[in-house]
């Protein structure tokens, strides 16, 4: 079960370092609550390297937003791969709903993005998600299937920590309305058979698929006790140490109801 966070264009670099520290100070490698658990922070890119120092001695990762397709080259204010491989990431989240909306990102630019993270080992953290009029109209499961297949084109994966997915409807985005634990367990379900067919039942059973949408220490034991939901992705409630401390903490309560 990974819990990441996605700090999106939030903090300076002094608020963002004392976010990791109070999170790294949380999530202290010597408590065995969270043993079972993965926890990862992306926060913006300018931030990377002082937020990577932050956590050095703790066992939360560190991720970035987003990276470029390209190895390296003329591309003003973009960030390659092995850029973000040296300043100590090991996760990228690729495709999220903000990028496709404000950046008019497609599927084949989130397929380009996600095979070169792969040729960098890092985890891609691929998300996909419905708008509202989409789940209206009924075709939210087409959407997420077309999404997933343009993704993941040609995108081999040898073992399931080299991709996690993240199902995030575009509508439970900084809106205060999450999905319902229902809803959430209904499209994790397609994603998982999605990924049965493509990748073999025993890979796909093993891939972290995470919720993302409203996720507050509040619902998350309710959306994190669904079967096929293996992690969170947290927006605004992880720019409090306190609240992304809360939802570590119903992860860990659901892992051992679990066991
Ligand atoms: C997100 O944008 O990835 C997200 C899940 O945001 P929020 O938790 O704020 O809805």
């Amino acid at each position: 079960m990974l819990i990441a966070g996605n700090w999106k264009m939030n903090t300076d670099l002094p608020r963002g370092v004392e976010l990791a520290e109070n999170i790294a100070a949380g999530i202290d490698e010597a408590d065995s609550t969270y043993e079972a658990l993965d926890f990862a922070v992306c926060p913006p890119f300018v931030h990377l390297q002082a937020v990577g120092a932050a956590l050095q001695d703790s066992p939360v990762a560190l991720g970035a937003q987003d990276v470029h397709a390209e190895e390296e080259g003329a591309f003003t204010s973009d960030v390659a791969a092995p850029m973000l491989t040296s300043a100590g990431c090991t996760h990228v989240i690729i495709g999220h709903s903000e990028r496709r909306q404000y950046y008019d990102e497609t599927d084949a630019e989130v397929n380009r993005k996600a095979r070169q993270a792969r040729r960098h080992d890092l985890v891609p953290i691929i998300c996909v998600g419905e708008t509202i009029d989409q789940r209206r109209s009924g075709d939210a499961e087409s959407v997420v299937h077309a999404q997933l297949e343009g993704a993941l084109d040609g995108v081999t994966v040898e073992a399931a920590d080299d991709l996690i997915i993240a199902y995030e409807p575009v509508w439970a985005i900084g809106t205060g309305e999450s999905a319902t634990p229902e809803q959430a367990q209904d499209m994790h379900a397609v994603i998982r058979d999605d990924l049965s067919e493509r990748y073999g039942t025993d890979v796909a059973d093993q891939i972290e698929i995470l919720y993302g949408g409203s996720m507050k220490p509040h619902n998350a034991h309710a959306l994190l006790s669904q079967p096929d939901v293996t992690g969170g992705l947290i927006g605004s409630a992880s720019l409090e140490a306190e609240s992304f401390l809360g939802i570590a903490d119903e992860a860990a309560a659901v892992f051992e109801e679990r066991e």
